[in-house]
């Protein structure tokens, strides 16, 4: 695996989403709580948009975007901040694969890694494949390339519709 020497900013893209207890707000806090980090820096955050449940349909419509960073945190250390912002706003794992949950943030990319750990998956293997992260990516970073899979444009254009909507601030 390639790894930039330790400490070197890698530009990342955090997937937030939630569906339960006022989930915009979840969001923006998630985004605010990230770039108060130390060794985070924000580079772009796209609009909020709203999206039907991937899974289990008797579950409230997602609120779902993307945040491009920049970091000097290693892959790992960056998936937990990620899990503590998670239980700080009261995510709670009940088992249901896709259940409904306050706030979700998936680590989408980390630079060009490819990662295969047992908590850290890199890219993300939905990523591809999901309108809720494709169309937020698509407006931040169109031009941005996946190891392995192509640039966000392309990927955004073939990906299925499940009528996904901007929200309106
Ligand atoms: P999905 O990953 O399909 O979107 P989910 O986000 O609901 O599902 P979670 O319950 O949030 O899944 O996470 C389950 C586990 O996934 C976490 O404990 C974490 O270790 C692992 N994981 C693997 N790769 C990633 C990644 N790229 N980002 C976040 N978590 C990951
Ligand atoms: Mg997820
Ligand atoms: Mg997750």
């Amino acid at each position: 695996m390639h790894r930039p020497p330790e400490g070197a900013p890698a530009l990342c893209v955090i997937g937030l989403g939630g569906n339960l207890d006022a989930p915009a707000d979840r969001v923006r806090r998630a985004r605010e709580s990230l770039g108060r980090q130390e060794r985070v820096r924000e580079l772009a955050f796209s609009s909020l948009y709203k999206s039907r449940p991937m899974g289990p349909q008797d579950q409230p419509d997602y609120v779902n975007a993307v945040m491009a960073i920049e970091t000097s945190l290693a892959p790992l250390d960056l998936l937990d901040l990620l899990q503590s912002i998670e239980s700080l706003e009261g995510r709670v794992r009940l088992g249901e694969r896709w259940g409904p949950r306050t706030l979700d943030l998936d680590l989408l990319l980390y630079g060009d890694q490819v990662i295969q750990h047992p908590r850290l998956v890199v890219p993300h293997p939905g990523l591809a494949v999901r309108e809720f992260v494709l169309h937020p990516l698509a407006e931040i970073l169109p031009d941005l390339e996946v190891p392995g899979l192509g640039r966000i444009r392309e990927l955004a254009e073939q990906c299925p519709d499940n009528g996904i909507e901007v929200m309106v601030p």
